[in-house]
């Protein structure tokens, strides 16, 4: 996995995590290791990935190859350099990975789409016309994405109070939401849409991502446009970027799609991935609980769809983009991604210590999302993402 890191009064350079350590890819590159890859080391002293995204998956399958063959035997490949390639991780500071132009949230989770129908429209169908023939998104905010261990302030907004009016003040029902994120590796022309066949090649890496949501304030402000401030406070990105290709492994078919999708969002190929995932919630003085499991095949619409739908209209990727994928739900309570789901909107407070309950979150929660992959032969954890809420 790829990430920022700085550490003594060495600036943020670009690293590989390799266990408990970091290998500082700028000193391995002015080693020698990567001589006779079409690549200048100086592209790993940049404070963030996008130099290094933009030379293309060429260059990076070659320097991922390059990576593997010399840590399959780190200690005779790196004996005599060790301390000066691997920096430990508890002496390193991680920085936000990319610079993000831009930032669309999808709202691919078809069981998440469906219990927020239930509850905020419980006498019509869950799911809107349009959520089985597209793939549902807003244009979020790229500027208060924030790297994993940021602390995340509550926000106050405006909302309705219990007597239905309209107030100001601190959002009484903050949340989490379990999403992934992808990071866009590749740029195509405005106008050139991205065919479905090619979409993965436009994705450098992927992330857990975690968008901070205020429900109170969401559902005051979204009707017509969408939301705004109930989502524009945070968003949170883990610190370390799986490649693309590390996901190969888990690739498997996704849900049966009827009706079947129109042309340009149609493909045969299996494009969805088998990624279990974990929601983690720790009280202020308390105990770190897993409240929820899930997985990614839960997705209705596959990363690929995402990208051919958001440039068909011939909108204009870019190198560091991220595309989140929507909270990702499974079917059973135990397997919900928000706090809104979990606790049914406040109505079941969420059971998550002996005295310990939660409807939506408190000062001084601290929530870390988990992803790993698993197959016979392959095994595969990313980075956590992880944020404490404060006042
Ligand atoms: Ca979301």
């Amino acid at each position: 996995m790829y990430g920022i890191f700085s550490y003594g009064i060495a600036s943020p350079r670009v690293g590989f995590k390799h266990g408990n350590y970091v290998l500082d890819l700028e000193v391995v590159g002015l080693l020698g290791y990567f001589d006779g890859l079409a690549l200048d080391p100086a592209v790993f002293a940049q404070s963030v990935l996008n130099d290094f995204i933009a030379l293309g998956k060429p260059v990076h399958l070659a320097v991922h190859q390059r990576l593997t063959e010399l840590l399959a035997n780190d200690t005779n490949t790196f004996a005599e350099v060790h301390d000066q390639v691997f920096i430990h991780l508890s002496r390193v500071q991680m920085h936000l990975p990319v610079r993000i132009g831009d930032y669309t949230d999808f709202y691919a989770g078809i069981h998440h789409a469906e219990n927020v129908g239930r509850m905020f429209r419980p006498n019509a169908d869950p799911l809107l016309p349009n959520y089985r023939h597209l793939p549902v998104a807003y244009h979020g905010r790229a500027s208060s994405i924030v790297v994993s261990g940021t602390p995340i302030r509550r926000p106050s907004g405006q909302f309705l109070n219990e007597s239905r009016q309209p107030v100001f003040g601190p959002s009484q029902k903050l949340d989490f939401e379990l999403e992934l994120g992808l990071i866009i590796g590749k740029s195509n022309p405005l106008g050139n849409p991205i065919p479905i066949t090619d979409a993965e090649d436009y994705i450098f890496g992927v992330t857990l991502f975690n968008d901070w949501s205020a429900r109170d304030i969401q559902r005051w402000e979204y009707q017509p446009l969408g939301p705004f401030l109930g989502k524009n406070f945070a968003s949170s990105l883990s610190a370390w970027v799986v490649p693309f290709e590390d996901l190969e492994p888990f690739r498997v078919a996704g849900p049966t799609q009827n009706p079947t999708p129109l042309p340009y969002l149609h493909s045969d190929n299996p494009a969805h991935f088998d990624l279990d995932l974990e929601v983690w919630l720790q009280p202020d003085d308390g105990e770190h609980i897993c409240i929820s499991q899930t997985n990614t095949r839960y997705l209705y619409w596959s990363f690929a769809q995402m990208i051919a739908h958001h440039t068909a209209g011939g909108c204009n990727l870019n190198v560091g983009d991220v595309l989140a994928t929507g909270t990702i739900s499974g079917d059973t309570p135990g397997s919900y991604g928000s706090l809104l789901e979990l606790s049914w909107n406040g109505e079941r407070p969420l059971h998550i210590a002996k005295t310990v309950t939660r409807t939506f979150l408190d000062d001084g929660d601290r929530v870390t999302f988990r992803a790993k992959g698993r197959t016979k032969r392959s095994a595969l954890e990313f980075g956590e993402v992880e944020g404490k809420i404060y006042s």
